[in-house]
């Protein structure tokens, strides 16, 4: 059932050629219409969007001819939303919870959401300092229109979350890539970083344990960046949705260095730390006066992150924390596997991730694109994976790999590329 599910909302993404679902007279005639009637605004060309969803549509289509494929390309626990969480939800519709609530979101949640950032950033966190939003993804739009003006500067990882990239030009600002470097384990050069700052730098963005590469931000760099924010008062998003799926030591946030928590808006949210993607729940945490601001971008757009999704987040903060501590010991082991059978293959070399859910492996060796790789190994061996280039100019030469995936899938994914890859 959430396979036809996910097969609906790739397929929606998709334009017509690859197409599962047979288009009815009536939804053929209502595209045609509405190309010739609308005219598109400008900044719809500026917007980009994430491969991820269309790669999965490409592998839905095949699968619909027979072809298996195991899937590596999106993002997210392939495990359910612990029991708990999903009977608070349950039981929140059930009581009425059905209704408009605050747009910043509901007192207890903003409140488990501030003592939960207090205590992991160890930072103060006041409820008002919160906006609760559907996913993380909006407090990213929604920080790039309230800060941003046409022309101003946002420095953002590259490769990176494609979506940074894609709002940058949305809203007018100028998108300037900063590097992260497997020869730096993912993180970036602070010379680069100090280089690429100018008076028209409105924003930097930071992620970090980070999509696609996996890499974490070290604390020293962290502190580069501040050093650079602080002097020059630039705000920083912070975008730690990752924060839980760390491997190796302990989760580490720019708000560390004093000064910085009242320039920084962290992003945060449920989708990746209780596998809760479909829930569409997420926040930002933020100075008080920026936090108004983007509460009236909530009541100018969604009105409120739905209610009763926002009751089952409190369960999910506040009530018992094994099933993330379980997935977390899951994906451990599945990326040593994957680390390790990439590494046994020609022309493949693969870093070891210290956070998230993914793989970033260098594929130089082979001879080929990115994009030649991905095509090649979604038809020759029926693997699903993101070209690194779908993360920005800078993930040429890489693949990217979501190891949210069982431990029998990602063996015989291995074996399939390592034998395709011999084919080649
Ligand atoms: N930030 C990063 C780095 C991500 O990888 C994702 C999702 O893949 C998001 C934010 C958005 O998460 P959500 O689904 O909660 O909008």
């Amino acid at each position: 059932m959430i396979e036809d599910y996910r097969l609906q909302m790739g397929d929606n993404l998709q334009s017509s050629p690859l197409s599962l679902l047979p288009p009815t007279p009536n939804s053929k005639t209502f595209h045609h219409n509405k190309q010739n009637l609308m005219n598109l605004a400008t900044r719809m060309t500026r917007l980009g969007t994430e491969t991820a969803f269309e790669v999965l549509a490409k592998a839905k289509a095949l699968e619909a001819r027979g072809k298996e494929i195991i899937h590596l390309e999106i993002g997210e626990p392939d495990f359910d939303t612990p029991a708990n969480i999903v009977e608070a939800g349950v039981q929140a519709l059930q009581q009425g919870h059905t209704h408009y609530t605050p747009a910043s979101g509901i007192l207890p949640l903003r409140e488990a959401i501030a003592s939960e950032i207090s205590l992991t950033r160890n930072i103060s966190v006041h409820p008002d300092q919160v906006v609760v939003v559907p996913g993380g993804k909006p407090i990213m739009f929604f920080a790039l229109l309230a800060l941003c003006n046409a022309g101003d500067e946002v420095i953002y990882p590259n490769p990176g979350f494609p979506i940074y990239e894609s709002m940058i030009n949305f809203v007018g600002a100028k998108p300037v890539p900063l590097r992260l470097g497997m020869e730096n384990e993912f993180s970036f050069d602070a010379d680069e970083l100090r280089s690429l700052v100018s008076d028209k730098t409105k924003l930097i963005i930071l992620n970090s344990p980070a999509n696609p590469t996996g890499g974490v931000i070290s604390d020293e760099d962290l502190a580069q960046v501040a050093d650079v924010a602080l002097a020059r008062s630039i705000p920083v998003l912070s975008d730690e949705i990752y924060s839980r799926m760390l491997y190796d030591g302990e989760f580490a946030s720019i708000t560390a260095t004093p000064g910085m928590p009242e320039q920084t808006i962290i992003l945060d949210g449920f989708s990746k730390t209780y596998a809760m993607t479909g829930w569409r729940l997420g926040y930002g945490i933020m100075p008080v006066d920026l936090a108004q601001q983007i509460t009236k971008l909530m009541v100018n757009s969604n009105s409120c992150t739905a209610a009763f999704t926002q009751m089952a987040g409190v369960e999910a903060i506040t009530g018992p924390q094994e099933a993330v501590i379980d997935m977390v010991q899951a994906f451990r082991r599945r990326r040593d596997l994957i680390v390790a059978g990439l590494n046994e293959i020609p022309g493949i070399k693969c870093l070891m991730p210290k956070g998230a859910f993914y793989v970033f492996p260098n594929i130089e060796g082979t001879g080929r694109s990115s994009q030649e790789l991905a095509d090649y190994l979604l038809q020759e061996a029926g693997i699903a994976l993101l070209s690194g280039a779908c993360f920005g100019e800078y993930g040429e030469g890489f693949l990217r790999l979501s190891y949210a995936n069982s431990e029998e899938n990602l063996l015989k994914a291995l074996k399939l590329i390592k034998e395709a890859l011999a084919r080649l």
